[in-house]
């Protein structure tokens, strides 16, 4: 083989940090002070959860109050 790679065929998503793909799961939210679980794309291996663009403007900052009051 020559390590050729077939990305083209699917879109998937990788973790930015393990170049791993990302898998679908459930995923705690915090919006307007409302606990949500929604479906995101999230890094099996470090937790990483992948945003979309339009979500993440104003959803990325609920979650990050969310983490840091743990
Ligand atoms: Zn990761």
């Amino acid at each position: 083989m020559s390590g050729q790679k077939d990305q083209a065929s699917k879109q998937s998503w990788q973790c930015c940090k393990c170049k791993i793909p990302m898998k679908t799961g459930k995923v705690r939210i915090t919006y307007m002070g409302n606990d949500f679980t929604i479906e995101l794309l999230k890094c099996p291996e470090c937790g990483l959860v992948l945003v979309p663009e339009d979500m993440a403007v104003r959803k990325m900052l609920e979650v990050e109050k969310s983490l840091e009051d743990k």
